[in-house]
């Protein structure tokens, strides 16, 4: 017995030293993906974000409650995944901010703010929101709103290194987390709606020293740039390119969120952004395939050389990235067990990939689609049939929308978007969260008098044709019929397993877990346990607040923690407010549950929405001129017909009354810190004053309803 004693001592002992020795995360570390840990953006380099904890499971999640939380100082959209590394969590907010915590009690250790000036957000599409960040050695790594890599001491905060990954005198931004693989950290970029090249660069992770950098589209003045990708484009992709304003835009491409590493392939696969503009005929004639947009990219993890790619939409034309979520899995599929990619993207066809060799062995429509002629009239038609022949999709031809506008289906949110999805190799079922259970979708329309702006919104499509109905009671159908769905995806049975319909079509990313649980977050505020094998709801949560975010986990002392970034916003909530949940604005939480835990959380300070009073408010300007000039302008972040919106209700704005104070923002910037940049670059005063002109219409239009609403309301 002594001996065995001593022989456990010894070991224990070996272990500390490796342990001290270790210096943080490495690439060994990363791949064996100890089960209490999270130490990569989907937990391990196959990005399956299944956990193999166990202790909370789905006999005992009814006794889930709140350990500890922490409040932010933003109340922008929370995307973020935490990691957990030595007892230590390591998250980010909006605005690029970012905190490290003790994984037990909640205590801050330290956070660190990169200042982003407030005018970033101007080009941000779809809000200021990050997505977490990477760890390696003993630093932690961040990508900024306004293009920055930055790389900070773990254990202090402090700044090692910064570079600079974009021209900032572009409308770049970053919003993804980064991946750190053999040594290097992996940055991407986004930006495709106002015009930018887009790529995916490799740095030292020691010293920020750039390594390689891959693009996505061709080099605007033919010339080669000295990169990696210089190869296959002059044999293959540039081809593909024709005449038209991607010359001046850039061509999009941006590599914007999902990217995977499998070690014994030496392959990075990369997610490829939309075109830009999105109207295929304007950005390149309404010819070619456009590679690499909308393309699932095989690189050498080394050296960044091209190995193969899937192009998931040829000659994108609806912003139908391929920038969603890819996992690495290794699955039976008829009979033998292949080394398989899976991917959701936006166009609504589940893929699974040989991610050896690129081979297409099975796509799949995720959501409803149909050939044309079995659309019912007035319904949307959906952009393919549904089938796949020789590896690519058959589109639905009015669908292009080159002749005519066409309401099309998925919409520009896709039918599932950048939400991480989850896989429970127990179950063999991929959890995907789906936007597009009820009918969205969008009118497309050419927009023929199209002309590049510099830095602005340019997708050379008319938007006026999506306005939303007039009638109230219309629109109100149309958000019910719009819902999400947590969909159990069976990639080697290619059908779904089973499916929860969610409330709102703006949802919330996924974690699975070896209990037999699926965690996934609302708009409208709860987290919620599913059971994986049927989507029986076990437990809920309320916060209050809305969710997006997908929830991680981790152990530490035996005990398992559930971790999830509370707070509403992101591209939907910004630009399709009236069709979702009307959310308040509230300020982000990290909130962490365990087991028995009974700790509280103060309830928010719900503010009342402002009422402002219009009695002899009058404006010359045109209201339908306004219209237009809102919906070319204003529309991705304030939501069509101004009508609600997650940033400030433009309808409830005191500055509606006084056409010098909305003049002094809407033109000279008077409120560029908070991201509302003047516009003289894109309006003249009096187009300012038709957009006063139309709010002050519709802000009417919404103290009647808002009336009619409380004269409705049961007598306290
Ligand atoms: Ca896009």
């Amino acid at each position: 017995m002594k001996r065995v004693g001593a022989l456990a001592a010894l070991i224990a002992a070996t272990l500390l030293v490796g342990c001290n020795q270790q210096k943080g995360v490495d690439a060994t570390r990363i791949e064996r993906g100890a089960a209490e840990e999270w130490l990569n953006y989907g937990r391990t380099y196959d990005e399956q974000r299944f956990s193999p904890l166990d202790k909370i499971n789905r006999g005992n999640v009814a006794q889930l409650g709140l350990a500890w939380y922490a409040e932010f100082d933003t109340d922008r959209g929370q995307e973020a995944t935490p990691l957990m590394v030595d007892g230590v969590l390591y998250t980010t907010t909006a605005w690029s901010k970012v905190y490290a915590f003790d994984a037990r009690t909640g205590a801050q250790k330290w956070s660190y703010d990169p200042k982003v000036p407030g005018e970033r957000g101007f080009s941000a599409c779809c809000d200021v929101v990050n997505r977490g960040v990477a760890v390696w050695g003993g630093k932690v790594y961040v990508g900024t709103l306004d293009g920055r890599l930055v790389a900070l001491d773990a254990a202090t905060g402090e700044e090692k290194w910064s570079v600079v990954t974009v021209d900032q005198s572009k409308p770049y931004t970053i919003t993804m987390a980064p991946r750190v693989v053999q040594g290097r950290v992996l940055i991407g970029n986004s930006g495709a709606e106002y015009g930018v090249r887009g790529y995916l660069t490799a740095y030292d992770a020691e010293t920020g020293d750039k390594v390689w950098r891959f693009y996505t589209t061709p080099n605007p003045q033919g010339l080669p740039d000295n990169e990696v990708s210089d190869a296959i484009f002059a044999e293959k992709a540039n081809a593909t390119w024709s005449d038209g304003a991607w010359k001046h835009s850039g061509g999009g491409g941006t590599v914007w969120d999902a990217l995977a590493y499998d070690p014994a392939l030496n392959t990075v696969y990369v997610g490829v952004g939309n075109g830009a503009p999105w109207n295929h005929r304007v950005r390149s004639g309404g010819q070619g395939d456009n590679l690499f947009l909308s393309s699932i990219l095989a690189l050498d993890a080394t050296t960044g050389a091209y190995k193969w790619h899937y192009q998931t939409t040829p000659g994108e034309t609806w912003d139908y990235t391929a920038t969603q979520h890819i996992m690495l899995a290794d699955m039976n599929i008829g009979g033998s067990v292949r080394k398989v990619l899976l991917q959701a993207p936006k166009n609504g066809f589940f893929y699974v990939l040989d991610r050896t060799t690129g081979e297409l062995l099975s796509a799949d429509a995720y959501i409803p689609m149909a050939p044309e002629s079995a659309t019912p009239a007035g319904m949307p038609v959906s952009w393919s049939t549904g089938e796949v022949k020789d590896g690519r999709p058959v589109e639905n031809p009015s669908a292009r929308y080159a002749k005519s506008a066409a309401l099309v289906s998925p919409a520009p949110f896709g039918a599932h978007n950048w939400q991480p999805m989850a896989f429970n190799p127990n179950e063999g079922l991929v959890f995907i969260p789906v936007t597009t259970a009820g009918a969205l979708a969008q009118v497309y329309a050419d927009d023929p008098a199209f002309k590049y702006r510099d830095g602005g919104w340019n997708t050379g499509i008319n938007f006026n044709l999506g306005d939303l109905p007039s009638d109230e009671a219309q629109r109100v159908a149309l958000k019910a019929m719009l819902r999400g769905r947590l969909v159990a995806w069976d990639p080697a049975a290619r059908k779904p397993r089973w499916s929860v319909e969610l409330p709102s079509f703006w949802n919330a990313g996924v974690l699975a877990t070896a209990g037999g649980l699926v965690f996934q977050g609302a708009a409208e505020g709860a987290l919620h346990a599913y059971d994986a094998t049927d989507g029986k709801k076990l437990w809920s949560y309320e916060t209050t607040n809305g969710i997006i975010a997908a929830p991680m986990t981790y152990a530490l002392d035996g005990e398992q923690y559930v971790a999830v970034m509370v707070g509403y916003g992101g591209a939907g909530a910004l630009s399709a407010a009236p069709l979702l949940p009307d959310r308040p604005r509230l300020p982000g939480r990290i909130m962490v549950f365990k087991l028995g835990a009974t700790a509280q959380a103060t309830p928010y300070d719900i503010p009342p929405k402002p009422v402002i009073d219009l009695a002899g408010v009058s404006s010359r300007g045109n209201v339908a001129a306004g219209r237009s000039a809102f919906n070319a302008n204003c529309l991705v972040c304030h939501s069509p017909n101004a009508s609600g919106g997650y940033l400030p209700d433009l309808r409830r704005s005191a500055n509606l009354r006084d056409a010098t104070a909305f003049r002094s923002i809407v033109i000279d910037g008077a409120l560029a810190a908070n991201g509302m940049v003047g516009f003289d670059r894109y309006l003249n005063a009096a187009q300012a004053e038709d957009i006063r002109a139309f709010l002050i219409t519709e802000a009417r239009r919404q103290q009647g309803l808002d009336a009619a609403a409380a004269r409705a309301a049961p007598k306290k």
